[in-house]
């Protein structure tokens, strides 16, 4: 009998609704015994803003020679394999944090020397006479996220106060009421059917006198207690989903420190998003898409208008005669100031992309991650010290990012994106312009947004037919342009095949009737790792294959597909990205 995951209670599947009760879904198993293990503070994360956090409460240990049993998770087998950035770096929290590192010993990265922007039509590129502000990188550094991330923890490590566990997963929040007491950690070695196999581990509750959440974007943990506590900002959260890959590309056109955005073809002209192509060290270019999850279009396949950028005569030029080394997918968190949510509540904070604390008319997010997890630490510190980690003695944190210069980077963008969504990319790009004039005022402030969802047209809406059109399988060379298996490939996803899936779609009816006859079955294009499969009018999962970007938890236009962790170690082996 197929494995039933338990969930409390069913969403209300409108698309596009802000609000659906949210069941807890756990792939654990409710009938064993668990050991339990008392902490004072446990970080779930090991992304910028986990390890970040770590390093600054190993420092206030040591500076007020007050121990502290303090624990960093990550689901990743090893520091770094599941991070993913374009990904130019603001130094500003980096060099806070870590005052005596140098840089230049962080693996992969090179400090950026010129910047260009691009608007692109099908066969032409219009290179602008002037940089953007926003778009201006000097004194940054381009790096590969995982390399920093992995960097930093092995700072971590060599300080030796905190104890860090890679390949375990945080399954779900322990409450006590409405006060956040810690984690179950993932069961490991439980079968396709939810039997345990003979290496069956069952999961830790992990208890600490504080949480500090840095589950990234769209982390399960976040989702739940968001809606469980009602801590969403003014708006909903917004996300687009960036597609990656890295390449070594012919040195004689190899420009180090070159940093390129993009914007126009071949988004259409009401979809937000734009390209990247960042010349890191050693030959490596960082090339990349974001497109925005509010899309119309039913269809939208963040992995295909990747591999059509690439087509562009500019793009095609640099990468022909190279060869693609590496692949990663995220979905970034674009809703801005109105959609950060409160961020202490009893016994927890949420900090980094989990709480959506990205620039994103910058596209910054890194040290804005490391600045709220040092911010945290350091509410957290003088909380454990007072004994008192009660919402209200953990609310200064959240006072402190709003009044630190991650609140100030925001505030400047608080209206971007929804005049994007609102405007279209002409009128959009305009208003933000003089939104960057006007430090981030527009027209009103405080302009409203939707659920990415809602943006959703039907087939007929979109395309006067339920049948569209087939995307064409042409559209992959297998040189220049790949498929999303031979992608997959290339980020090292694994997983467990003999486990309980990981993405847990509560009603398949859904899919056969409504969904296909509204929407065409959308997963199939928007997972850009070939999880989903329409198979003899029926879905077919692939969980083997995810790369952990989270875009179906989002793009769903049910909000019936979650996204929870697989046991601890799987997903993609970034080194790279
Ligand atoms: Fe991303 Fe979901 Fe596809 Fe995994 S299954 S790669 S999280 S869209």
């Amino acid at each position: 009998m197929p494995f039933e995951p338990e969930t409390t209670e069913s969403p209300d599947p409108r698309p596009g609704s802000a609000r659906i009760e949210l069941p807890l879904v756990t792939l654990n198993r409710s009938d064993v015994e668990r050991e339990t293990m008392e902490i004072d503070v446990l970080i779930v994360g090991g992304g910028p803003a986990g390890l970040a956090c770590a390093i600054r409460l190993g420092g206030i240990m040591q500076e007020r020679d007050e121990p502290l049993s303090v624990l960093l998770l990550e689901k990743a087998a090893s520091f770094g394999a599941h991070q993913v950035s374009g990904g130019v770096m603001d130094m500003t929290a980096l060099e806070e944090l870590l005052p005596d590192a140098d840089p230049a010993t962080i693996p992969v990265s090179t400090p950026v020397t010129k910047d260009g922007f691009w608007y692109l039509t099908e066969s032409r590129k219009l290179a602008a006479p002037i940089v953007p502000p926003p778009f201006r990188n000097e004194g940054k550094r381009i790096v590969s996220l995982s390399r920093v991330a992995a960097w930093m923890s092995e700072r971590l490590e060599a300080a030796g106060n905190v104890d860090i566990f890679a390949g375990f997963a945080a399954d779900h929040l322990l409450y006590d009421g409405p006060r956040v007491v810690g984690v179950q950690t993932r069961d490991q070695g439980i079968d396709k059917n939810g039997e345990k196999k003979p290496n069956y581990e069952p999961g830790y509750d992990l208890r600490a006198r504080v949480t500090v959440i840095c589950d990234g974007v769209r982390g399960n943990l976040t989702k739940e207690i968001v809606r469980r506590l009602g801590l969403e900002g003014r708006n909903p959260q917004s996300y687009e989903t960036g597609v990656k890959e890295i390449w070594r590309i012919d040195p004689a056109k190899h420009r180090e420190g070159t940093v390129i955005h993009t914007v126009g073809w071949p988004l259409a002209a009401d979809e937000f998003g734009g390209g990247w192509i960042y010349h890191l060290p050693d030959s490596m270019v960082s090339v990349g898409h974001v497109g925005g999850l509010d899309a119309a279009d039913p269809l939208f396949d963040p992995h295909r208008k990747f591999q059509r950028w690439k087509t562009h005569p500019v793009v095609r030029e640099l990468l022909v005669g190279g060869e693609m080394v590496e692949y990663g997918a995220k979905a970034i968190p674009v809703g801005g100031w109105y959609a950060v949510p409160t961020l202490a509540v009893d016994g927890a904070v949420l900090c980094g992309d989990s709480a959506g604390l990205l620039d994103s008319a910058r596209l910054k997010g890194i040290h804005l991650a490391m600045k709220s997890g040092m911010l945290a630490a350091e509410t957290v510190a003088d909380a454990l010290a007072k004994d008192d980690t009660s919402a209200e003695a953990l609310r200064p944190y959240d006072a402190a990012v709003r009044d630190s210069y991650v609140g100030d980077q925001l505030l400047r963008v608080r209206n971007v994106h929804q005049a994007m969504t609102l405007g279209g990319r002409w009128v959009g790009m305009v208003r933000a312009g003089m939104q960057w004039l006007l430090g981030g005022r527009d027209w009103a402030d405080g302009l409203p947004s939707e659920p990415d969802p809602a943006g959703y047209r039907t087939l007929v809406e979109r395309y006067g037919t339920t049948s569209p059109p087939e995307p064409d399988a042409r559209d992959f060379d297998g040189t220049l342009t790949f498929d999303k298996l031979t992608d997959v490939y290339h980020s090292g996803a694994a997983h467990d095949e003999d486990q309980p899936s990981h993405l847990v779609v509560l009603d398949t009816d859904i899919c056969r009737t409504r969904c296909t006859e509204e929407y065409g079955n959308p997963c199939v294009e928007f997972c850009p790792a070939h999880v989903y499969e329409w198979e003899l009018d029926d879905l077919k999962l692939n969980p083997s294959n995810c790369v952990h970007c989270k875009t179906c938890d989002i793009r769903d236009p049910y909000g019936i597909i979650f996204w929870v962790p697989p046991e601890g170690g799987g997903g993609p082996r970034h080194t790279y990205t």
